[in-house]
């Protein structure tokens, strides 16, 4: 069992304290129940940090259930990548895999034990008319004209809508509850719909399909969940959640909770705008460094670590709230500050020939790969006479505050000598193309003999050693902090979301395996690209920078 004084406390987990001290559960069940319809997003890794969290922390289980009953909108390839990111943020689902499908037989045999009961009837008005019949927040509804049908009707006529005998939308089977309930989805919901439509699971074998609030509550019970926890929009829901099981023959009664979904600045949440984003390719994929999902996240340079902190630090309520992005970066940040090597490497370079270095010679140096943490070891690093630094690392002229190299003053090279800038080459365009400068080769690891003082420290790579890299910088997705919020999200989008430019890194680089962070020295964090870096085209993204800039 994990330790017990760093568990987080929510209202979630004291209920269920209570739960074991009444002796009312002595083993706690919980499910994450993602519809395989898009990929996983830093919403859904809040849920699946609470539920497989609880499991792991109460020494309970936590099953993977796909509610899988809209075919049209499923994918095989949603339920892998699905599996692939519960793992990947280092979650074990107890026993097989679990789909709301594999209980179709079951699902069935319940609604007919409703329409038995007299609880459920078949309804052939058109959308419009149960639409209008519905009622309002302020109205009661009206009762259809086929809620009286009798039950060996209702028995027939399920048979043939099960046996495909009505066409698509011409009648449903809806629950009988109460028209004049003010919640409006015990107002006789449908539970089953016609559908002639493959599915993933079942191929063709069945024409109708149970609808989310029938299919979840018995699915939980099934499986003998016994906390169900879902976001607040199911709250009205729960009557219904608790009506199916009242009504049906079913030993376990699971008990529903809700708690507020995470709602994150500058990104989109909801799958079907996301998938918008994908289909009209406005991002290269679900795993788009810049999109909100695990697979994103990944793609980006998160670590499983950072992203449970996240779920962990942002904690689990029942108020609405939007959490600001620098939230989730401080997690990745204070993550890579620990644990990622340093590296060096130039986005936008400027040459440096340093004259008084011999030509044709260089020399390796041995530079740290951590400042603090000396287990992280040393790498070698090659000097030579020509260099990349900066173009913003260099001005001619400058005030004091400026602590870089400016012509005729000196700076450090990150782990090398103190150089001095001598004189500059401009091209036809009049910008600096070549910085010739000198440098004191009794300053490697020492300061100045004479106790010159230098302030600046640059990064810097090799000219004739480093590796040519692409080098993708990443920006926030949408331009407000609420894109959800716009009349049309496409209207906010950022165009600058993603710059790609030419860089240079040192050569140990050439070793890195794909998503392992570094910290480019000066610069930020980055990762190996996962999906378009090969051996002869290094492709880095920037995770995030070294400092928030959200909140300038
Ligand atoms: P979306 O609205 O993005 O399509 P969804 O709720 O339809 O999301 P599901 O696949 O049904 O997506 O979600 C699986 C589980 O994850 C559900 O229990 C749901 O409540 C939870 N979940 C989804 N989005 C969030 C979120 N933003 N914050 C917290 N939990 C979420
Ligand atoms: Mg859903």
């Amino acid at each position: 069992m994990a330790d017990v004084e760093n568990r987080p406390s929510n209202f979630i987990r004291q209920i269920i304290d209570t739960d074991l001290k009444d002796g009312k559960h002595t083993a706690i069940h919980t499910r994450f129940p993602p519809e395989p319809n898009g990929y996983l997003h830093i919403g859904h890794a809040k849920s699946i940090c609470l539920n497989f969290g609880i499991a792991q922390d109460y020494n309970g289980q936590c099953n993977l259930r796909f509610d899988d009953t809209n075919p049209e909108k499923e994918d095989i390839n949603y339920v892998k990548s699905i599996q692939d990111d519960v793992k990947w943020l280092g979650f074990e689902w107890s026993g097989d895999i679990c789909y709301s499908s594999s209980y179709f037989d079951q699902l069935h045999k319940y609604a007919v034990e409703l329409i038995e009961k007299g609880l459920a009837y078949v309804d052939f008005s058109s959308q419009e008319a149960m639409r209008e019949m519905r009622g309002t927040l302020t109205e009661p509804g009206q009762n259809s004209p086929y809620r009286d049908t009798s039950v060996e009707e209702n028995l027939s006529l399920f048979a043939k809508m099960t046996n495909g005998e009505f066409k698509e939308g011409e009648c449903c089977l809806r629950a009988k509850i109460d028209m004049s309930s003010p919640f409006m989805c015990m107002r006789d919901p449908v539970i089953y719909r016609i559908r002639f439509a493959h599915h993933h699971q079942t191929g063709d074998k069945w024409c109708v399909y149970p609808m989310y609030d029938f299919t979840h509550c018995i699915s939980d019970a099934l499986e003998g969940i016994t906390h169900s926890l879902c976001t607040l929009e199911f709250q009205d829901n729960r009557r219904l959640y608790d009506w199916v099981l009242e009504n049906i023959t079913i030993d376990c009664v699971p008990r529903q909770y809700e708690f507020s979904r995470l709602n994150l600045e500058y990104t989109l949440m909801s799958k079907r705008k996301l998938a918008a984003l994908v289909t009209e390719n406005l991002v290269s994929g679900w795993d788009d460094p810049r999109m909100p999902t695990i697979a994103g996240l990944k793609r980006r340079g998160y670590t499983p670590q950072s992203i449970r902190e996240f779920c962990k630090r942002i904690g689990v309520t029942k108020q609405d709230n939007m959490v600001e992005m620098g939230m989730l970066e401080a997690c990745i940040r204070e993550d890579l500050n620990d644990n990622a090597p340093r590296a060096m490497a130039v986005v936008d370079p400027v040459k440096i020939v340093i004259e008084n270095y011999a030509e044709g010679e260089g020399e390796v140096l041995t530079v740290k790969n951590h400042p603090s943490d000396e287990t992280m070891g040393t790498r070698e690093v090659p000097f030579t006479r020509e260099i990349f630094i900066e173009k913003e690392d260099f001005r001619e002229e400058a005030n004091k505050k400026y602590k870089r190299l400016v012509l005729g003053k000196e700076v450090r090279l990150r782990g090398a000598y103190v150089i001095k800038a001598e004189r500059v080459e401009k091209d036809e365009n009049g910008e600096v193309s070549t910085i010739y400068c000198s440098y004191d080769a009794d300053t490697l690891g020492k300061n100045p003999a004479d106790g010159r003082k230098v302030k600046g420290v640059i990064h810097w790579v090799s000219a004739s050693k480093g590796l040519p890299v692409e080098i993708r910088l990443y920006d926030r997705l949408f331009n407000v902090p609420n894109p959800a919020a716009a009349e049309d999200f496409h209207s906010v989008i950022n165009p600058e979301s993603l710059v790609k430019v030419q860089g240079v890194v040192e050569p140990s680089l050439a070793n890195a395996k794909p998503e392992q962070g570094f910290q480019f020295e000066r610069l930020g964090y980055f990762c190996l690209d996962n999906v378009d870096a090969t051996a002869e085209h290094l492709v880095f993204n920037r995770t995030v920078g070294l400092r928030d800039t959200w909140s300038d």
